[in-house]
């Protein structure tokens, strides 16, 4: 069946400030009673890819006519990204409360890895070589390898220290803190901080 296409999801600003952060608030509201999917279509992931600037819109165009030609691969494709991202949020969030990410997410992880290394490339750049994916005009699985290079370059660097979850006990949205003194504590100042602000003014006022 061929998908239709719809509104894109509105996604949030990007405030994770990392890739693979920013790719876990696709679910929204995630730790509520009504969490909300962002990427209910394989078009809401390329959507979302555009949005992070990991896609062109040329590349977006093509990979949505190849979804078009082999949905089925492309609902696997969207299910595995959806499956990844989980794993992800589970493993970032044991780290920032210190706690031992679970046996199961990391050998997920690594599933992924090798296959996405085995598209990995190096084409000449504007100074050098960069790193770029084989095929990658046809690979509905691209965003999917993406996520996975920039969650396993945070993983293995120093900038793992400053990933942080939102104070608010029902949010725990993931971003990495790049302020000054290492003092951000919500995902966004005007959401989760102003609640708890709100919270403090009112139990004083009592
Ligand atoms: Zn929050």
């Amino acid at each position: 069946m061929v998908e239709t296409r719809r509104e894109s999801p509105i996604f949030d600003e990007l405030s994770g400030n990392y890739l693979c952060l920013d790719f876990t608030h696709t679910l929204d509201n995630r730790h509520s009673d009504h969490p909300r999917e962002l990427l209910s279509s394989y078009s809401d992931l390329i959507a979302w890819g555009q949005y992070a600037h990991v896609l062109m819109d040329a590349e977006a165009e093509q990979l949505l006519a190849v979804a078009d030609r082999h949905p089925a691969k492309a609902s696997a494709a969207l299910q595995q990204v959806i499956t990844l991202r989980e794993a992800l949020y589970r493993m970032f969030l044991a780290i920032v409360e210190g706690t031992v990410p679970e046996e199961g997410d990391l050998a997920l992880l690594n599933v992924v890895l090798t296959e996405a290394m085995s598209h990995v490339c190096i084409v000449p750049g504007a100074d050098g070589f960069v790193w770029d994916w084989v095929d990658k005009e046809k690979a509905l699985d691209r965003i999917l390898w993406q996520v996975t290079r920039s969650a396993t370059d945070l993983l293995t660097s120093e900038q793992l220290h400053d990933v942080q979850a939102c104070a608010a006990e029902d949010c725990r949205w993931l971003f990495l803190d790049t302020s000054k003194n290492h003092s951000r504590r919500w995902c966004d100042m005007k959401s989760c901080g102003n609640r708890a602000k709100a919270r403090r003014h009112y139990v004083r006022k009592k």
